[in-house]
């Protein structure tokens, strides 16, 4: 099996890699936002950055030409997406979300006018989404939401809450999971919405996240109308398309990426430093832990490479997305407790202290990779899912 890529995709590689270096804007450098660490001023820069990417296509370079995609192959858009996260791009899970998770499901399910509306605009950098599933008593029941939309003339009007809705107070748009049928088997009676966020009747309040950020909120519905047309798909079809939605969300390709930086970083500091008079890279425990990463990085590539390879022959991952979910998700936690082991007490530093190495990352990675794992369901049901759909085992 040869698992080389092409000289065409060698050569875009080259591209992106060169691109990436013009592009990046210092001030971002500079801010250096980790995962759930935006501020105003890091959305802003992001913002503008998807729509240069969009510009060139490459926010969305899969999507269908007429959905203002390039149409490039699933191996190019892999590519894209590791020297993106690679270099350290502005562009986060907001672009995950709004590109890679709800858009191919906008898709799938849309009407003609709905592919053309929202994968025309986010194709271009112009429109963001938030995903409005959790809520205070349906998490990883998920079917258990209760948030109703009942039919009124043209509209549907929705009444309930929502929690953990990432990006809520900056996207435009929420695709939203609400019942439609609260008489008929709870994953029968739910259907999904594209919300305007701006709707008279949406509430929005901040939760702030392990790092001491702004990244989620609760959001409220009061008597919120929706056009019916915003209807996703078929009524009461909706824990499908959520499910399919999700898929999409486990698939983690680019996290080995991430990680891949940070290893070579450790290994890095590594080589640069000594403690107790010897270099730390001769130290056979850091050795060995740093090695041991890399050979866990080199396998959540090659899953994150199956699960692209799935997309271009036109398969649909399922139990390989939550494969990929677990161990990419497990990996990053064990990268931060190595990384801070390797760095001591200067690891646990923060960006504001002179003593603080890798500019605080590790103790941030720390921090932000325990909610890997746990958004987008967690690992516990990610593992039931390998056992159902993966291994055939009994759903209970
Ligand atoms: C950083 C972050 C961002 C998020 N962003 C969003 C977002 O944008 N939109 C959104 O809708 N939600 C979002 N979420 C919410 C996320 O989807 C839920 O937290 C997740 O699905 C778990 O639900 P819960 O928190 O209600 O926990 P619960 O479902 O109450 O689970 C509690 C514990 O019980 C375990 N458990 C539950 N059921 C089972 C079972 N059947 N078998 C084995 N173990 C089980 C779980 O694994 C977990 O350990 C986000 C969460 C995080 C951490």
């Amino acid at each position: 099996m040869d698992f080389r890529f092409s000289e065409g995709e060698e050569a875009f590689r080259q591209q992106v890699r060169q691109w990436l270096k013009q592009e990046i804007p210092q001030r971002w450098v500079e801010l250096d936002p980790g995962i759930w660490e935006e501020t105003e001023e890091s959305w802003a820069i992001a913002r503008q950055f998807h729509r240069k990417l969009g510009e060139k296509g490459w926010l969305a370079p899969a999507y269908p030409k007429e959905y203002g995609g390039l149409e490039l192959s699933h191996m190019k858009r892999l590519i894209l997406a590791e020297e993106l996260a690679y270099n350290r791009a502005p562009v986060g899970v907001e672009v995950e979300i709004t590109v890679n998770w709800v858009t191919p499901a906008i898709l799938l399910f849309g009407t003609e006018r709905q592919k053309k509306e929202y994968a025309t605009r986010i194709a271009r950098g112009d429109t963001i989404f938030c995903i409005g599933y959790s809520e205070p008593d349906a998490g990883s029941d998920l079917a258990s939401v209760k948030t109703r939309a009942v039919e009124d003339g043209d509209d549907y009007v929705i009444n309930g809450q929502k929690i953990w809705c990432s990006y809520a107070h900056l996207a435009d748009y929420c695709w939203l999971a609400v019942r439609t049928d609260p008489d008929a088997p709870k994953h029968k009676g739910i259907s999904v919405f594209i919300v305007d966020m701006k709707t008279p009747g949406i509430t929005v309040r901040p939760l702030i996240n392990i790092l001491n950020h702004h990244s989620f909120n609760e959001v409220f519905f009061d008597d919120v109308r929706v056009p019916k047309e915003n209807l996703v798909g078929q009524k009461n079809n909706g824990w499908y398309q959520v499910a399919i939605a999700l898929d999409f969300e486990r698939s983690s390709i680019g996290w080995a990426a991430t990680n891949q930086r940070i290893i070579e970083e450790l290994a890095d500091y590594a080589r640069e430093t000594t403690r107790n008079g010897q270099p730390l890279a001769k130290d056979p425990l850091v050795r060995n832990q740093l090695a041991q990463l890399a050979v866990e990085n080199e396998v959540a590539r090659m899953m994150a490479y199956r699960i692209a390879w799935m997309y271009s022959k036109g398969l649909h991952p399922g139990y390989e997305s939550s494969m990929s979910m677990v161990f990419v998700s497990e990996l990053s936690r064990r990268t931060a407790s190595i990384g801070m082991r390797i760095l001591g007490h200067y690891g646990e530093l923060d960006r504001g202290s002179k003593w603080a190495v890798l500019n605080a990352r590790l103790a941030r990675m720390s921090l932000s990779a325990l909610s890997i794992g746990v958004g987008g369901g967690s690992n516990e049901i990610q593992r039931n899912i390998i056992a159902v759909r993966g291994l055939g085992l009994p759903r209970k």
